[in-house]
């Protein structure tokens, strides 16, 4: 796979660069009068800068393209990038001219009147309907904006779509420092991870998921599992959940993972509940073979992080993904920060992924350094350790 490094070897002075950015930065809802919504959080936009910066600084005339929100394919103001414009110029200390649209005319003017040096943006490639269809003419569309076509958004790498692998298709490409770093870390898991190797996995949708646990049981030596996803193993082994999450139609599923996986499946062994999620809600802590019926599970509870945290403390490498409670509202918090502080305490590798389990580390106050690494990706890092072909790898490699 050609890199950054080659195209800025090889000269870009002069030449415009398309550059494909992860800009999907969480906004709060809703506009504010002035029509502008504000970034939450801008993880992303900073992560993106590298590539941006090393291109303007080598002459390039560089222009970033990315996806914000889902607009489905029509021009919704809503999921203007004109924030993330904002925002991405304030981090790369440098002006960003927005395009006033994605492939049209606008972004053709932007675009020919970019200096070397010069960064434009153009606007939500998602504002194209062919975008995530992957449609030639949206392809050919970007690869008529560009000389050369660098691919730095990871959190997209799943996905063929025209600005991802349509695109690569059409250019000379090369994948961008925040690919590279993410595709490094994440290898670090697959190819002979340090034991003992524990993978932590929570969050809501358990048949999102299972893809991912079937094919790294094999590979792990312990996986933990809280969050919403829990209550569908818990169900398969035979407990009832009261009005916990469940995934009825995975239970059996369930069922058989469990008994493949001899005991390197840990479940929560109590839970937080409640009558409802709500920030003053009046909870109680109960086994987790003794859910009430009509009760919800929000949390994992004291003795689960217990647990959680002692076969943490061997670990060498971890990978977690997925809230371990409703840990947005504080009384269902408290599962989340315990097993994240006892990921960020393994001495090792320790990844987080996923969009919610990046937030949690924010919102509960952990120091992101305390982590090797956040991925910008959540699903594109679970496809990678599930070891599914990326298209927008793929692409990049050919
Ligand atoms: P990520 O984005 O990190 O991959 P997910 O999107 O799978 O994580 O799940 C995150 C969501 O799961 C959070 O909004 C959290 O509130 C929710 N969640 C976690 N535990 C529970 C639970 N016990 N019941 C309901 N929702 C839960
Ligand atoms: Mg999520």
């Amino acid at each position: 796979m050609r890199t950054l490094d080659d195209l800025l070897a090889e000269g870009v002075a002069g030449r415009r660069v398309l550059v494909r950015s992860d800009l999907n930065v969480p906004l709060a809802d809703p506009a504010t009068p002035a029509g502008l919504r504000t970034i939450t959080d801008d993880n992303r936009v900073r992560a993106s800068v590298p590539t941006i910066s090393e291109l303007a600084d080598a002459g390039a005339k560089v222009v970033v393209c990315a996806h914000l929100g889902r607009p489905k394919g029509q021009v919704n103001p809503q999921f203007s990038l004109a924030p993330v414009a904002a925002s991405l110029s304030a981090a790369l200390g440098r002006p960003v001219v927005l395009a006033s649209d994605t492939i049209g005319p606008g972004a053709q003017e932007t675009v020919a009147a970019l200096k070397d040096g010069e960064v434009a943006l153009l606007e939500n490639v998602r504002f194209e309907a062919g975008e995530t269809k992957n449609d030639p003419a949206v392809s050919d569309g970007f690869a008529a904006l560009a000389d050369l076509y660098v691919d730095d958004a990871f959190g997209a790498v799943h996905r063929a779509h025209s600005s991802t692998a349509g695109v690569a298709e059409r250019l000379p490409h090369a994948a961008g420092r925040l690919v590279l770093a993410e595709l490094g870390v994440l290898r670090r898991l697959t190819d002979n991870p340090d034991r003992p190797y524990v993978v932590v996995l929570g969050g809501s949708k358990v048949s999102d998921k299972l893809g991912v646990i079937r094919s790294l049981l094999p590979k792990v030596d312990k996986l933990l599992i809280g969050g919403g996803m829990c209550f569908t193993f818990l169900a398969a082994q035979g407990h009832g959940v009261g009005g916990s999450l469940l995934e009825e139609d995975q239970i059996d599923t369930c069922r058989e993972l469990l008994a493949e996986s001899g005991d390197r499946i840990v479940l929560p062994v109590d839970v937080v509940v409640a009558a409802d999620v709500t920030a003053d809600a009046v909870t109680s802590v109960v086994g987790a073979d003794a859910i009430p019926g009509g009760m919800k599970g929000l949390d994992v509870g004291p003795k689960t992080v217990a647990l959680f945290a002692d076969v943490l403390s061997n670990a060498r490498t971890v990978f977690w993904n997925g809230p371990m409670g409703v840990f947005e509202v504080a009384p269902f918090a408290a599962g989340t920060l315990g097993v994240a502080r006892a990921i960020a305490a393994v001495d090792g590798t320790t990844v987080v992924g996923g969009g919610d389990s990046a937030a949690a580390v924010k919102l509960l106050g952990l120091d992101p350094t305390s982590f090797t690494h956040i991925s910008t990706g959540g699903g594109a890092s679970l496809e990678f350790l599930e070891g599914r072909e990326l298209p927008g790898i793929t692409a990049l490699e050919a």
